[in-house]
């Protein structure tokens, strides 16, 4: 059945079925109403591919509030367009198109300057506050506003699941990397192996790295980590920040690439950085209170950076990196399943049950 079958069936618009948040790690799949367009900018994507990604376990464990209940989960899709307003020029039904999580103009200042994270008109995907914002992508059709200015059409030999790593993962860690003013002569750590995490260390020999330690306590995500080239350090079984100093004659690292996004992750990156050195945090923190002191902050010449990653900036520059294929990036993924199993999907990857790294739904499966 078509989408715009089912858009104008008689039985009411609740017809596509959805992973929606309903409070503490409670997620259900459901049936919930049909996205239709509402501004003459809007396209309709049918979802192909949607990922779980860490910061959805944010407002699943309410650690981020303000939620709607019903809301669609995720921000991270590839899709086919199946309906576009009348206004958008740039594509047409039956165009595949990469996305970045989230929507820009295009035009505003922000945008202007590459900044589109920042976008006056930009909304993420999977966030409803008080009735307004924009439904997730953990769905079979989502509402991409301002479509023109957002979207990208896949290239043929981007797959799409490569395609699915560009929609954040690749494009955060690699941002975390370019905050960092990597040089080759220096030393790296990143800390957190996860999914952006390992997109953090090939963002940071591509950007002329040639040491980078990776830090975390979980086996395959350490793996995962060496074979991308980084020196893996399980924090259970040796204390980073001395090994790290050994290294580097007392000093630590000129940067570390923080993408947890919690207190003792903060804690440890100031612990391991250099005086003069950079901590790049692209991890979403939802703590209030930065995990080191002004005072050693001044003390050690410290610079923080810190920030949601400007994808859609960062995506087109991205594209050729991961069609030289030179990292098998979507080797990250540990598990694929249908958008149904949506709900036991959410606890596996929460809990990393599974060895799971990385997840991917499909809709329709
Ligand atoms: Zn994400
Ligand atoms: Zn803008």
């Amino acid at each position: 059945m078509s989408h715009q079958v089912l858009h104008h069936n008689l039985f009411g618009s609740i017809v596509m079925k959805a992973l929606t948040f309903h409070g503490k790690q409670t997620v259900h799949y459901e049936s919930v109403p049909d996205p239709e367009i509402i501004s003459p900018l809007d396209a309709i994507v049918q979802v192909n591919r949607a990922g779980i990604c860490g910061s959805d376990l944010h407002p699943y464990h309410e650690r981020e509030k303000g939620l709607d209940h019903g809301t669609v989960m995720g921000h991270e899709l590839v899709g086919e367009i199946v309906e576009t307003g009348q206004e958008v020029r740039r594509f047409k039904k039956g165009d595949e198109i990469l996305s970045p999580f989230s929507n820009n103009c295009g035009r505003c200042f922000y945008c202007q300057r590459g900044l589109t994270c920042r976008c006056i008109y930009g909304h993420c995907y999977g966030w409803v506050q008080e009735g307004k914002g924009l439904q997730g992508v953990q769905a079979e059709f989502v509402r991409v506003p301002l479509a023109d200015s957002t979207l990208v059409a896949r290239p043929e030999n981007v797959t799409p699941e490569e395609g699915l790593l560009l929609a954040d993962i690749l494009p955060t860690g690699y941002f975390c990397a370019d905050m960092a003013d990597i040089r080759p002569d220096g030393v790296y750590a990143v800390v957190g192996c996860g999914p952006v995490g390992l997109m953090a260390i090939v963002g940071a020999f591509e950007h002329g790295a040639e040491v980078v330690y990776a830090i975390d306590s979980i086996p395959e995500r350490l793996s995962h980590a060496q074979k991308f080239g980084a020196i893996p350090i399980d924090f259970k079984s040796g204390d980073p920040v001395s090994v790290i100093r050994d290294a580097t004659d007392g000093r630590g690292t000129d940067a570390v690439l923080e993408v947890v996004g919690n207190e003792s992750a903060g804690r440890l990156a100031a612990d391991l950085v250099r005086p003069c050195g950079i901590i790049s945090a692209a991890g979403f923190h939802t703590e209030e209170h930065i995990a080191f002191s002004p005072m050693e902050a001044y003390d050690k010449n410290l610079t923080f950076k810190a920030g949601r990653c400007p994808a859609r900036y960062y995506m087109e520059r991205l594209i050729p990196m991961v069609q030289q294929r030179k990292y098998d990036l979507t080797s990250i993924i540990s598990h694929r399943m249908p958008l149904s199993e949506g709900v036991i999907a959410y606890d596996i990857f929460d809990k990393k049950l599974e060895a799971c790294t990385k997840v991917v739904l499909q809709p329709g499966s």
